[in-house]
């Protein structure tokens, strides 16, 4: 088991996906492992907004309604090539290195030799792998799942597994994400001319309110959720005028809002605020946003996750996940190997030892909760 858990992440890592190419070759790769091990695939196509060829997979084996399901993602953030080698898994020390060795090919990795090792004869219910596309900028390949796939319209699984690391600790909580973008529109002139109308002084008097709201959000206590450490929104924001030159009055400047959302927050009247704030002067304001994700922690899929690596309790954390868009189809819990301080750094890592224990903590919940 060892070896072939350490074997197949190998495998995944060396198959390069970060989010900006395509990952078709990955996903076949994946496909065809599946399907070797009696899986039905059914594999979702779509193009990127630069045109490149995304994939989702969706795998089932057993019958019947509800099910348990692993859920992952096969791209990865960029490998930064300068600083390591990304794409050549090297195991040291206890540790397999690599991108997506931690988030999340070594838990993806886990999730199949898992299932690999179950007799499926003797499934009660059916077991599901779904491995999503893009979930690095946005989850995009994770609501094109819950859109279009065919396997779920007939069938959601109950209760799913999102094994994105979390040192195997069950996870029954998380904070969203707010992203408002406000555009001011100007005209360039060199200023010997004086004709110009600067976008960055059009934006100005927002941003001054911006930051008034900032101090309140930290300082207010109904801004926060005393369930999540820290208990506050993490609002923030950034400008970019395109690096305008001093003697150019700026054409356009972009502010982009970034805050965290929680669980019965205020969230609603937060953006409906700034967008009012934004339209009052005449600026351009678009917002898109990913929801917090909340299961009780007594829930069955949360408490079996507790049981198979005896954790008397789960836990909340501040990153999302693509649970978000999932809660509303089958019940998630967060539970994977590795740490979260790992991904996404040069000389990404996953200790061995946590791959192995994820192995045998999702055979237990597959014996659990399926056979
Ligand atoms: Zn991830």
């Amino acid at each position: 088991m060892r070896n072939e858990v350490i074997e197949l992440a190998q495998e995944l890592i060396a198959i390069q996906s970060e989010s900006s190419l395509s990952n078709a070759t990955i996903s076949d790769f994946l496909q065809n492992w599946l399907e070797k091990h009696e899986f039905a695939v059914e594999r979702i196509c779509y193009a990127d907004p630069n045109g490149v060829e995304k994939v989702n997979l969706i795998a089932k084996v057993g019958e019947g309604p509800g099910g348990l399901g692993f859920f992952s993602h096969s791209d990865t953030v960029p490998g930064n090539g300068e600083h390591w080698q990304p794409f050549s898994p090297r195991v040291e020390e206890g540790k397999l290195y690599g991108r997506g060795s931690c988030d999340m090919k070594g838990p993806l990795a886990a999730s199949m030799i898992a299932v690999k090792s179950i007799d499926s004869s003797k499934l009660r219910r059916p077991l599901y792998i779904a491995i999503a596309a893009d979930e690095e900028v946005g989850h995009v390949g994770a609501h094109f799942i819950q859109r279009a796939s065919a396997t779920f319209k007939e069938n959601w699984p109950t209760w799913t597994v999102i094994p994105e690391p979390t040192e195997m600790v069950p996870v029954y909580a998380h904070k969203g994400g707010a992203l408002i973008t406000v555009t001011a529109t100007g005209r360039a002139a060199h200023t010997s001319l004086d004709t110009g109308i600067s976008a960055n002084f059009l934006i100005a008097p927002f941003l001054a309110e911006m930051a008034e709201l900032a101090k309140k959000m930290k300082s207010e206590e109904r801004y926060k959720n005393r369930e999540f450490d820290p208990p506050t929104n993490g609002f923030n924001l950034t400008i970019n005028d395109g690096g305008c030159a001093t003697n150019v009055t700026a054409a356009k400047c972009v502010a982009n809002i970034n805050f965290r959302l929680m669980p019965n927050d205020l969230h609603e009247e937060l953006i409906g605020q700034i967008e009012a704030t934004a339209t009052r002067y005449n600026l351009a304001v678009t917002h898109r946003k990913l929801m917090p994700f909340f299961l009780p922690k007594d829930s069955q899929i949360v408490q079996a996750a507790c049981r198979a690596v005896n954790v008397a309790a789960p836990i909340n954390v501040p990153f999302c996940t693509e649970a978000e868009g999932y809660q509303k189809y089958t019940q998630c819990v967060i539970f994977g190997p590795g740490s979260v301080g790992q991904a996404h750094t040069v000389n990404e890592y996953v200790k061995i030892d946590q791959l192995e224990l994820a192995v045998v903590a999702f055979q237990r919940m597959i014996v659990e909760l399926c056979l």
